[in-house]
């Protein structure tokens, strides 16, 4: 018999696991209050460096193939443009972040995440430059309304698949039997981000809210060959359309849009760039992040029925495909999980 599963939240984690359950035969319905605060707002930007310590991002050389293939498979399936190709180009903040890039861009391990900086990278033009810049190979941004649609429409194509536009009730769910509303389950999968908060069985984890804010502005003259980045990103999504952001607010999970938050991606564009621009469009979301920067994915320690899929962060667009897959292999197949990512890390004694 298929196993059958429910899932609560269809965000980016939601959607992947679900379709990763289907393709291992499981059955699936999935409840999503239809409002969502963090996929559906999210810049959807694939880097796979970190600008900071100019590393390369946790586990880059299986997600980002993965993530890849799945976005331009989805494409495919639905016709609508997902994947959007917009090399990153950072504008170095400081003559040693220069430096680092031209040390690690020699090194095998960032040969294909770093083009070799040229005469022209470090007389860029198009943006302030003052230390020279650098191109991210492999760099892309995921249109993230039209994934979040594809993603589900996709789902609907499948008779194991039911979607259900509600909010989850906890009251309603027994733990021990598996049955909610009439129905039973052998597992039931929280995905539902920063909002676990109010999930009475997973108070142990501490998701820390961490507010963004993202500007929608209209430009005739800024440049859109490719994403600028330095204090902020200005991606180009279309005919003069850039998002620029973001904010990070930690501790908040408030929704609101804020004149501060505005003041300071401006004043971040502004450090980039010269051109004029209009503001369009201002959107807050919430990143459910991590003490440690790693997701969370496993089993209630006491309740077997319960799983849980969480902490994606800053980085769901670039992590949540794989581990999903990895995740449907755990739950269906009892393949061990990464131990980083093991959610018993927050009930160690
Ligand atoms: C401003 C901003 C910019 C970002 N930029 C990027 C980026 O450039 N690249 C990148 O990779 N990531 C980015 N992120 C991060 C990314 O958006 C998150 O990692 C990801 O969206 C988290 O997905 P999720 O599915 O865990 O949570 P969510 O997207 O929040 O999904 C959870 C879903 O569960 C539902 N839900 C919760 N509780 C219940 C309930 N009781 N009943 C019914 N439904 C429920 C919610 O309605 C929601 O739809 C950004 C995030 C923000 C806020």
């Amino acid at each position: 018999m298929r196993q059958r599963f429910l899932i609560i939240g269809a965000g980016i984690a939601g959607l992947t696991v679900a379709q990763e359950i289907l393709k291992k035969g499981g059955e699936v319905t999935l409840i999503d209050s239809g409002v969502n605060h963090s996929s559906r707002i999210a810049a959807g930007q694939i880097n796979p460096l970190v600008f900071r310590r100019m590393t390369k991002s946790w586990r880059v050389d299986e997600f980002l193939p993965f993530a890849r293939n799945y976005y331009e498979e989805l494409e495919k399936q639905t016709g609508r443009s997902i994947l959007v190709h917009s090399t990153i180009r950072r504008l170095f903040a400081h003559e040693q972040e220069k430096e680092l890039w031209l040390v690690k861009q020699d090194l095998e391990e960032f040969e294909p995440y770093m083009e070799k900086i040229t005469p022209n990278d470090l007389n860029f033009v198009h943006a302030k430059n003052t230390f020279g810049s650098g191109r991210v190979k492999q760099s892309f941004f995921v249109n993230s309304e039209n994934f979040l649609d594809s993603a589900l429409s996709e789902l609907l194509k499948s008779t194991n698949f039911q979607y259900v536009k509600a909010k989850f009730d906890y009251h309603d769910l027994n733990v021990n039997t598996g049955e909610y509303k009439g129905v039973y389950y052998d597992k039931i999968i929280f995905c539902e981000g920063f909002q676990n908060k109010d999930n009475p069985w997973f108070q142990a984890i501490k998701i820390d809210p961490t507010k963004g804010q993202v500007l929608t502005i209209q430009s005739d003259s800024i440049y859109s060959e490719e994403s600028l980045n330095r204090k902020c990103f200005v991606i180009p999504t279309a005919n003069n359309i850039f998002k620029v952001g973001s904010t990070y607010e930690w501790h908040n999970d408030t929704i609101d849009n804020t004149d501060t938050a505005r003041l300071e991606i401006e004043e971040n564009l502004k450090t980039l760039v010269s051109e004029s621009y209009t503001v369009v469009e201002q959107k807050a979301g919430i990143r459910p992040t991590t003490y440690d920067r790693r997701p969370i994915l496993g089993i209630h320690p006491e309740h077997e029925r319960l799983a849980i899929f969480n902490g994606l962060g800053a980085k769901g667009y670039l992590i949540a495909p794989f581990l999903a897959q990895e995740f449907a292999a755990y739950l269906i197949e009892s393949k061990p999980l990464d131990r980083e990512v093991l959610l018993a890390r927050f009930y160690k004694k």
